[in-house]
Order: structure tokens, then C-alpha cells, then sequence
């Protein structure tokens, strides 16, 4: 018998039975581990109303209380983290070490959303018409439907749950049914941390549940992470249902390398951004540019670094790198490596045949190296989403620019350089979202907003930080005045400000 996930709907599990259900794999040795729900357009109208009850409670509740919730969710995500990161490890199957990273990043955006009253303060403006004062609120927009990806099931959902939840929002969580079981605890530490039942609802399953959320009058909000086509669809159709969406996307990250930079140091950070979490991060670098006349040594100091890289169970301390999140995604990204050396692209190092310190029936794929890729090859212009790192070459600065510009893409980049004025103007003209000087994964920290340009984003707030509170309320200006007998008279002109 294997385990099974189910929702968590009105602050516990839901015990209706499922109809249909999903396999949830272990990768490391690609057993299936348990069975995970698959919520029916009943089910989702079941959260819906439940995040809708708890609203004007939730919405009604001070904020001191509310931060309150938030800092007791804090400590205790502080205090069961390493449980935390072994869940995500066993369904997602990057290494441990990497999932407490992940789980680091993510007690940040709760450590922001404790912030709330702070944050959440209006404006003021005493007399801006003789007697008359005006100020703005910012409201929650009430039930909001969060949609996230695979490859960060724990940091993901906490880069908007603790915003939304702060700004007097209700929330309903759809994880990735590949990896779902993160969700679950987290909503579970919430609920212990003193989070009113239906606050937040975690809602399992696949494109059912999300075309629920995105069709449902009650959900006010999206926000969404996953791949570009998804992203599209949903910003699309949640528009078209007058919802306010923001749909990140997916990416092709390059990291320029110019020949002034250190070279031992841009190679370590090519194969620690490329490789880590098997390159199944929306932030990992697939394409470094290597600007002549470098190239031939980066390349051999990148493979030279890639062919001591451990590769093993996630939960074996040795392993620096897991495996893949399933099959069917070994599969295509084995796909990508045949079609690199069809196309002519010169294989490096090949991870077809990796020796993984784990059950011979894991997912498993090295750390694979292309070099002398050219912009029309398949492992060039699609997101892999796996360990493979193309190296292209630009006879300089300008040409590494246009590679960049003309990629559908654009959610973060690199240089690596020692020359202040390079790095300057790359920072002014790149166009991409997020960008790192001699920082390879220049994810912004939880104060500032994440989010890409181009086909990496869709809709106009990125995600968390200052762009997620504005993105989790709505503003009211109130414009008021308290008479006394020395307002009196009829004026049918416009309103002056006198
Ligand atoms: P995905 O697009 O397959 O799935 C994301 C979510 O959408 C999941 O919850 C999934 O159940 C749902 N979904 C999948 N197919 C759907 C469909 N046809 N209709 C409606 N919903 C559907 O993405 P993934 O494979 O889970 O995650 C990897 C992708 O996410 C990569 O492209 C990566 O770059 C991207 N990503 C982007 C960011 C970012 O911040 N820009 C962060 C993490 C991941």
C-alpha cells in the first residue's frame, strides 16, 4: 500500500475519496512512494468556499494579530526545517543540502511578510483642500489561488502564501502534483502557528484544478509559476476571467564571461549554477557565453570541475547533485543531449552514462557539457530544465548582448568580469530581470520583488517582496471631510483644491 496525499481544505485533511490520483515517485530510486489526489471541479469549488467563509474573519483580523500568526509560523518552520527539507528531497529528489537552501530562501518571504503593518501603511495628506484630508488603504482582495512549480515545492508557495495571507487575503494552493507533499506540511505548521481553518487550503492535482481556480468567480487572484506555455495560458485566461494574474515563466539563463574575468572563479560558479538541483531551476545557468579569446580554457576548466561532481541519492551526504525529478523528464532531457551532438554542438562531457551513488533505478543523468553551441540547436534555444550546460562563443562584448537579446527569455543573467565599466553598462543595457555582477544566481533577496522580462513574465508585479504586497491588495483613496456650519452652500463646479 502506498501513501496517500489528499487535500488539506478548512484547516484539515479532506476525506472525500478521489476519483483520479497521481503516482508521486521517490527519484533516487524510482519507486512510486504514494498516491496523491486529484481534485474534480467539485473539489475545487469545495476550497473556494472554504477560503471564502474564513475571509471576513481573516480580512477583519487585526494586524498585529495576523504578524502574530506569521512570526509563530516563522519559528516553527525555523525549528522543522531539516524535516521540511527531507520531504522535498524525497519527491523532488535534489540534495539535501540544497533543500535547506531552498528552505532558507523561503523563512525569508516569512520574515518579510511579519513586516504587515509596516508595510501596510497608507498615505496621509492633512489639508490637501482646506478642512479636507485624503489618504489611501490597501485592502486584501479576498480568496487568491497560488499555482506552483515542481522544482521548488517548499519555496515557491512561501514566496506568496505568507504575503497574500499578511495583506488579509485567503488562499488557495495548488502545488505541483509531482512533488506535493511540501504544501501539506507547510499548511499543517500554519494551522499550528494559530492560522484560522480555510485561511489557507492546499488543493492537489493537474490541469482540473487549475482551470477551477482560473474559471472560478470567487478566486480575485493568481499567482502562478512554471514553465512559459502554462504561464501564458493562464495569465490569458485568468485576464479573460477579470482575475489579476502574475505568471512567471520559464528561462534560458546565460552567464557572459569576459576576458578580463577570473577564470578559476567563473568556472565555479558556471558549474555550481549549472548543476545545482540538477539544473532544475528557473535561476540555473544553461548557456555561458565565453567571450574570445577564453574560451578553450573555460571550457576545460568547467569540464575539469564537472568530472569530480558526486552524483547520488539526495539523502547521502557525499551526493552534490540527484537525480531528476521523473522518468518521463530523464527521458526528455536525454532527448536534449541526443539532439546536441546530431546537431554538430561538441559533447564535452557526457552524463548518458553517469555512475550514481544510488538504486540503479533512479532517475539519473550526469553533468553534461556542450561546447561551440550555436543559437539555432535545440539545446540552445529551449529551456532543458536539467543538467546540461551549453558553452557558446562571442568574438565580444556586443556579440554576447545580441545572443542575449535575441532570446525569447529573460529572466536572469550574469556577467563575469573585474572591469567595473563592462559591468556597469551590462547592468544598463541587458534586458532581463534579474542580473548578477560576478553572481551567477542573482535571485533578488525577499525585501526586493523576483520576477524575469519578456517570456519569463507575464502580467506587471513580480513576485514577493514590495511587488507581492502590491500585487495582494487593492488601494482605496478616501477623500474626507468633517463639516461644520462654515461648509454650507451649493457649488455645482468641479472639485478645487482651495
Ligand atoms: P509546469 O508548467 O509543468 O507546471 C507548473 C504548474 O502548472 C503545476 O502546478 C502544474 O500542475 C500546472 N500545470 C501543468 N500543466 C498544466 C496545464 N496544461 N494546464 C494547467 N495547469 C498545468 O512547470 P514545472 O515543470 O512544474 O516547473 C518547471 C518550470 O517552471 C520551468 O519552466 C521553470 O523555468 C519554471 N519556473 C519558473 C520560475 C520563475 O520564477 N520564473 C521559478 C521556478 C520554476
Amino acid at each position: 500500500m502506498t501513501a496517500r496525499i489528499s487535500h488539506w481544505i478548512d484547516g484539515k485533511p479532506y476525506s472525500a475519496v478521489a476519483e483520479r490520483t497521481g503516482d508521486v515517485y521517490d527519484p533516487a530510486t524510482g519507486e512510486v512512494q504514494a498516491q496523491v489526489d486529484f481534485a474534480s471541479e467539485a473539489d475545487v469549488a469545495e476550497a473556494v468556499a472554504a477560503a471564502k467563509r474564513a475571509l471576513p474573519g481573516w480580512r477583519a483580523t487585526s494586524l498585529a494579530a495576523r504578524s502574530r500568526v506569521l512570526f509563530a509560523f516563522r519559528e516553527l518552520l525555523v525549528a522543522r526545517k531539516d524535516e521540511l527539507a527531507k520531504i522535498v528531497t524525497a519527491e523532488h529528489g535534489k540534495v539535501e543540502s540544497d533543500a535547506a537552501g531552498e528552505i532558507a530562501r523561503a523563512i525569508e518571504n516569512v520574515e518579510f511578510a511579519c513586516g504587515a503593518p509596516q508595510l501596510l501603511k497608507g498615505g496621509f495628506s492633512e489639508n490637501a483642500s482646506t478642512g479636507v484630508d485624503v489618504y489611501s488603504i490597501a485592502q486584501p482582495l479576498g480568496v487568491v489561488g497560488v499555482i506552483s512549480p515542481f522544482n521548488f515545492p517548499a519555496m515557491v508557495p512561501l514566496w506568496f502564501a505568507p504575503n497574500a495571507i499578511a495583506c488579509g487575503n485567503t488562499v488557495v494552493l495548488k502545488p505541483s502534483e509531482k512533488d506535493p507533499s511540501a504544501a501539506n506540511f507547510i499548511a499543517e505548521l500554519f494551522a499550528e502557528a494559530g492560522l484560522p481553518a480555510g485561511v489557507l487550503n492546499v488543493l492537489h492535482g493537474d490541469k482540473v484544478a487549475v482551470d477551477g481556480l482560473l474559471e472560478h468567480p470567487d478566486v480575485k487572484a493568481i499567482s502562478f509559476v512554471g514553465s512559459t506555455p502554462i504561464a501564458k495560458y493562464v495569465y490569458e485566461t485568468g485576464t479573460r476571467n477579470g482575475k489579476r494574474v502574475q505568471a512567471l515563466g520559464g528561462a534560458k539563463n546565460h552567464m557572459v564571461v569576459l576576458p578580463d574575468a577570473d577564470l578559476d572563479l567563473a568556472a565555479d560558479a558556471a558549474v555550481s549554477a549549472g548543476f545545482g538541483s540538477a539544473g532544475e531551476r528557473c535561476m540555473a545557468v544553461s548557456v555561458v557565453v565565453a567571450v574570445d579569446p577564453i574560451g578553450d580554457e573555460l571550457v576545460a576548466k568547467i569540464a575539469e570541475r564537472i568530472k569530480g561532481l558526486r552524483v547520488g541519492d539526495g539523502r547521502r551526504p557525499s551526493s552534490e547533485m540527484g537525480p531528476l525529478v521523473t522518468a518521463a523528464h530523464r527521458e526528455r532531457v536525454q532527448s536534449y543531449v541526443d539532439a546536441g551532438v546530431e546537431s554538430g554542438a561538441a559533447l564535452v562531457v557526457d552524463g548518458r552514462t553517469v555512475d550514481a551513488d544510488g538504486a540503479a533505478d533512479g532517475f539519473w543523468l550526469g553533468p553534461t557539457l556542450f561546447d561551440h553551441v550555436r543559437p539555432e540547436m535545440s539545446i540552445y534555444t529551449d529551456e532543458i530544465f536539467g543538467p546540461v550546460l551549453s558553452v557558446a562563443r562571442a568574438d565580444g562584448y556586443a556579440e554576447a548582448l545580441d545572443l542575449i537579446h535575441a532570446n525569447p527569455y529573460g529572466n536572469g543573467v550574469a556577467i563575469f568580469t573585474n572591469d567595473g565599466g563592462a559591468a556597469r553598462r551590462f547592468q544598463n543595457e541587458v534586458e532581463v530581470g534579474m542580473v548578477g555582477l560576478n553572481v551567477p544566481i542573482p535571485v533578488p533577496v525577499a525585501y526586493y520583488s523576483f520576477g524575469g522580462w519578456k517570456d519569463s513574465l507575464f502580467g506587471d508585479s513580480h513576485a514577493y517582496g514590495p511587488e507581492g504586497f502590491h500585487f495582494f491588495t487593492r488601494t482605496k483613496v478616501v477623500t474626507s471631510r468633517w463639516l461644520d456650519p462654515s461648509h454650507g452652500g451649493v457649488n455645482l463646479g468641479f472639485p478645487r483644491n482651495d
